[in-house]
């Protein structure tokens, strides 16, 4: 039985898919347009640098560690992607992350 998503593309099982590569990729452009900043650190990224070995190059980020992530749509899904510089999420690795959904309430 092949399940379709919402778009009619079958969902994939690899982890390096050609689909994640295109998401990847159409997420970089929407956080250049929108000049996102670092989901980790928070200051501003240079999205101009595109030497991939640069500390301070845009880098997508999974906002779940990609260990944790068993379910492979989960990974691949743009809500679950945020902007980040290369140094910040070499830095984190795969310690658990506060959700960054701008600025958090006060104490409940
Ligand atoms: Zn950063």
């Amino acid at each position: 039985m092949t399940r379709l998503t919402a778009g009619g593309i079958a969902p994939s099982t690899g982890r390096s898919t050609r689909n994640w590569r295109k998401v990847k990729k159409e997420f970089r452009a929407k956080s250049a347009e929108l000049n996102s900043r670092c989901g980790i650190c928070h200051q501003t990224i240079d999205y101009s640098i595109t030497n991939t070995t640069d500390e301070m190059v845009y880098e997508t980020d999974h906002i779940y560690a990609r260990s944790k992530a068993d379910n492979i749509r989960i990974s691949e899904d743009p809500a679950g992607l945020q902007a980040s510089h290369r140094h910040c999420n070499r830095k984190r690795g795969n310690s658990p992350l506060k959700v960054s959904l701008g600025r958090p309430s006060e104490a409940w």
